[in-house]
């Protein structure tokens, strides 16, 4: 129930209560005029019938003295007496109008008459006495007649003041009565109204009120510090109490809701300045090891529930590496063909989970986790996979599946604008026909010769093919293409690590040799030299013959500039031709006991 109802209910009951209350009150005091009217009517008859008894008394005195002495003054006592009498006797009759009953009214009247029997007995006997009878009037006044009509109008008297009075103390008892009665309804009605009232005011403001909001305070009080945790218990009141309480049950599920969705977002864009700082990073990476390092770094950022791998394609496309993983995954190879990945063979992500819904790929070991595999693809072109797995079902995956897709997109796109980069660097820095490094690439060399040279001595070979014209000549331009590339393979074999070898033109190479001395470098260069004329020419499966190399030397030792390292080495090469070729000298020697002659 309402409080409102509850409380607008006592109030008509405290109403209705306190009118009853106050209507016995009021017949209790009417009840008391009238205990006190009958006090009254009692005390007025009992005088009037007293005063009657003794005017009568004073009427016989007078009269009896009046016939005994005969004096005038007695007769007129006895008038007065008389006349006092009767005045009492109207003074009754003028009561009889009052309520009294047959038996009191019968009393009177027989008063009356008893008072008017002695009334005349005694007039005559006056009377008597006037016409000279003396004898005959005491006879009369003193006779037993007299006596009787005497004591019976005495008798009459005392009937009525019997009858008034025991009326009178009927009245009063049952006036007495009801002013009880009414007075003990009254004080009933009062307590009644005030326990009503001090139990509603209890039973709502304690119970009702009081105690829900002392609760509610400090449940607000929580709530307004976004303290969502506070218990809100169920009320099923369908009070004002009650619905307060409903409406902070619907604040606080509100906040929470508030909660969760702010938690969410802030979550959300903690993934998205993750995925924006690994974009960032990813187009600013210069080497695909940096790409892996970052991919790495990032992605359990932005998964924290997943594991996963990244795989680089291969040069040669024929299987991709793992470059690098986060989390620890469980189930992927390190190494696979491509064969291996359905996301690859489909150019699309592919989910191999657990539950068997779908064909899992053949380089997963078989396991709980949810596995995806995103091929990473530029422009037509496979160049790599990420690869994820979850343990919870894949729920975590299935929930960052868009995240994941951005990222696979970018990352491929990254890839791609690595491998562009290479390609084009290679064609920067890169001989085509030959695959060696190009005259630019010499030329950065030797300005980092120039500057390094005074801390680090280094020797530079300058190659040149012998004879090479007639060689164009008698087997053609593509054959002496097709040699050009042999000998750059064997120059760069034989320097291998020691140095780089440059394409100076036609021809004519160049081979650095840092931190070498010239003679480490004639070794180098013999060696090569020595290939050269021993290796074998076929081409298009046809045997060509051998072809022989002239090679000088120079170096940046004993305070030697750099700056003209090239020229020397070119000056000790012309000096090798014109010793006659297939021979490797240094600058400023003579020739090398080492030397053979062309054949
Ligand atoms: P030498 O022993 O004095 O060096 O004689 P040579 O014939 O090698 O020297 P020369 O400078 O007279 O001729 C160089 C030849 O190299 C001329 C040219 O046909 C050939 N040549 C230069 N560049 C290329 C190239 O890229 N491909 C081919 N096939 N031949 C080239
Ligand atoms: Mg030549
Ligand atoms: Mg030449």
């Amino acid at each position: 129930m309402r409080i409102s109802t509850i409380t607008n209910w006592a109030y008509a009951v405290t109403v209705v209560l306190t009118v009853l209350s106050g209507g016995a009150f009021i017949l209790s005091a009417h009840s008391a005029v009238r205990e006190r009217a009958a006090v009254e009517t009692r005390q007025r008859l009992d005088e009037l019938v007293d005063q009657l008894a003794l005017a009568a008394e004073q009427t016989t005195e007078d009269a009896r003295l009046f016939v005994m002495r005969g004096e005038e003054r007695h007769l007129q006592a006895f008038r007065g007496a008389q006349g006092e009498e009767r005045a009492r006797e109207e003074a009754i009759k003028g009561l009889k109008s009052t309520d009294l009953s047959p038996q009191e009214l019968f009393a009177l009247r027989r008063l009356e008459t008893d008072a008017e029997a002695l009334d005349q007995i005694e007039e005559k006997a006056v009377a008597d006495y006037g016409d000279g009878d003396s004898d005959g009037a005491r006879q009369t006044l003193f006779g037993p007649e007299h006596e009787r009509l005497q004591t019976d109008l005495l008798t009459s008297v005392q009937h009525f003041i019997d009858l008034v009075a025991t009326r009178a103390a009927d009245e009063f008892a049952g006036a007495r009565a009801r002013t009880d009665l009414w007075d003990n309804i009254a004080k009933s009605m009062l307590g009644l109204t005030a326990a009503v009232f001090i139990g509603v005011l209890y039973f709502v403001l304690k119970r009702r009120v009081a105690t829900p909001l002392l609760r509610m305070t400090g449940i607000v009080n929580r709530l307004a510090k976004q303290d969502y945790d506070v218990e809100v218990l169920p009320d099923s009141r369908r009070d004002e109490i009650g619905e307060m309480n409903e409406a902070i049950q619907i604040f606080r599920d509100n906040g929470l809701e508030r909660e969760r969705l702010d938690a969410e977002r802030r979550r959300d864009q903690k993934t998205k300045d993750h995925i924006l700082q690994m974009m960032h990073r990813l187009q600013a990476c210069q080497q695909h090891e940096e790409l892996a390092e970052v991919v790495s770094l990032f992605a359990p950022r932005i998964f924290p529930h997943l594991a996963g791998q990244l795989y680089l394609m291969n040069s040669s496309r024929s299987a991709l590496t793992s470059a690098s993983q986060w989390r620890q995954p469980r189930r992927s190879h390190d190494i696979l063909a491509p064969a291996e990945c359905w996301g690859l063979r489909r150019g699309r992500p592919h989910v191999s989970d657990h539950s068997g819904g779908d064909v899992p790929c053949q380089h997963l070991e078989a396991g709980d986790d949810a596995c995806i595999c995103i091929p990473l693809s530029a422009q037509g072109d496979t160049v790599g996979l990420l690869y994820f797995e979850g343990a919870d079902g894949g729920k975590a995956m299935e929930s960052a599946r868009l995240y994941i897709e951005i990222i696979a997109e970018n990352i491929g796109l990254a890839i791609a604008n690595l491998q562009l980069r290479d390609r084009l660097t290679h064609l920067a820095v890169r001989d085509p026909l030959t695959g060696l490094l190009n005259r630019r690439s010499l030329d950065d060399e030797m300005n980092r010769l120039r500057r390094d040279s005074l801390d680090r001595p280094s020797a530079c070979l300058m190659v040149d093919i012998d004879h090479f014209k007639h060689f164009n000549d008698e087997f053609g331009h593509d054959a002496g293409d097709h040699v050009m590339r042999q000998v750059a393979t064997l120059m760069t074999e034989t320097a291998g690590k020691s140095g780089s070898v440059y394409r100076f033109g036609g021809e004519e190479f160049t081979i650095i040799l840092p931190e070498s001395t010239k003679d480490a470098g004639f070794g180098i260069a013999e060696k090569l030299r020595t290939e050269v004329e021993a290796t074998p020419i076929t081409y298009q499966g046809r045997p060509l013959g051998t072809v022989t190399v002239s090679i000088g030397i120079a170096s940046t030792e004993d305070g030697k500039p750099a700056a003209t390292l090239l020229q020397r080495a070119d000056a000790a090469l012309l000096r090798a031709k014109s010793e006659g070729r297939n021979i490797t000298l240094i600058e400023g020697s003579g020739r090398s006991p080492n030397h053979r002659l062309a054949g």
